[in-house]
């Protein structure tokens, strides 16, 4: 069969392993610890009838719309709604992206958007972070067809001050400049209010992490309106479903809720901080539901596979390069772990305390 050489040639993008074992204490895929609102349940209840499983779903999803566009105090038609944040990266890849195209991200960061060029057929370019995990303007390629800025990072947690982002969106201007907003909820700042005075940013989001959704597969980009009108020519059809949109529709509509959510992981974040700090290991500082951490005086692999043997499971992650000042040619790799309950920390310190 003939598959597409780019295709072919591609390893293609592995998500977290996915263990079916109830005991598991799971700390690799940023998934919430915390179920979703009670609301959602209800919602999803009542969208279970037979005249609306029988009937398409709204295709631009604008119930969902008007909810988010109230809540984010952004206009609804700027609002383009994905099976999952990957599918709105996907739309925005087809929609912007010429063959042989450029497609820039830094790195080490999200490793999707490597992906997605690749089956693109686009060029893509890693941009090295500087030390302190921030994106290098000077070293961004001006002729980009599409950046992806992921912010906070993955695996870093760490985030870039909106003026910055601001600059080089500007570098690349009139393409599109992506914030990849997927963790936003877990920081301090966003760049919603950049979107007025930026005409070629776009803010993706997700509703898989901060609204504990990831099961349903929901997401959504903002910009401007009629860069949506664009987009949404490019989506398949009916690309969310009646069920996830009922639950996105009610998860949003529940702040109090999600706010709350949101304080126990940054409450329980920081005190993993210090936790993996006082074990030995060098943690930076996460503004994410995440942390990256690092150790020199142990193979952190072997950390990764002594803990998912006690049924501990965390994210090992290794990459070709590094931050800038890591040494070259060397691989740079570390444990990305995700914020669980206070009572799976304990168990994970517990493990550790073991382990070393
Ligand atoms: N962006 C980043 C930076 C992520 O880490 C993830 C989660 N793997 C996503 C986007 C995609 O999330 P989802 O498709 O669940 O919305």
């Amino acid at each position: 069969m003939t598959v597409r050489p780019n295709v072919r040639a591609m390893s293609g993008y592995v998500p977290g392993e996915q263990l079916n074992d109830p005991e598991i204490v799971k700390l690799n895929t940023n998934e919430n610890p915390y179920p979703p609102s009670p609301r959602v349940f209800e919602a999803v209840r009542a969208a279970l009838t037979p005249n609306s499983l029988r009937k398409y779903p709204q295709p631009l999803g604008d119930t969902f719309r008007k909810a988010a566009g109230r809540v984010l105090n952004v206009d609804p038609d700027g609002i383009l709604i994905g099976n999952g944040s990957d599918d709105i990266l996907t739309i925005l890849t087809r929609a912007f992206v010429p063959e042989g195209g450029l497609i820039a991200s830094p790195t080490p960061s999200y490793i999707l958007y490597k992906s997605l060029a690749e089956i693109q057929g686009a060029r893509f370019a890693a941009v090295p972070l500087t030390a302190d995990w921030q994106p290098d303007a000077d070293r961004w390629p001006r002729d980009a067809h599409l950046s992806f800025v992921p912010n906070p990072n993955s695996p870093s947690g760490t985030v870039i001050a909106a003026e910055r982002l601001a600059a080089l969106a500007g570098l690349v201007s009139p393409a599109p400049f992506v914030c990849d907003e997927a963790y936003a909820d877990f920081a301090d700042d966003n760049s919603l209010a950049l979107l007025p005075s930026t005409p070629n940013l776009i803010v993706t989001r997700t509703m898989s992490k901060s609204y504990a959704l990831a099961g349903i597969r929901f997401g959504f980009a903002v910009a401007r309106p009629e860069l949506v009108r664009e987009l949404v020519k490019v989506k398949d059809s009916y690309n969310c479903d009646v069920l996830s949109l009922a639950a996105a529709t009610a998860a949003i509509e529940d702040q109090d809720y999600f706010r709350h959510v949101c304080e126990k992981i940054r409450a329980t974040r920081d005190r993993m901080t210090t936790d993996l700090t006082a074990l030995g290991f060098e943690v930076t500082p996460s503004h994410a539901n995440f942390v990256w951490c690092r150790r020199a005086d142990r193979p952190l692999k072997s950390i990764y596979e002594a803990l998912k043997s006690r049924k501990i499971l965390v994210r090992y992650m290794s990459y070709a390069a590094g931050p800038v000042g890591h040494p070259e040619g060397s691989a740079y790799d570390g444990l990305r772990i995700s914020v669980g309950t206070d009572t799976e920390i304990d168990q994970l310190c517990a493990a550790l305390r073991t382990i070393l």
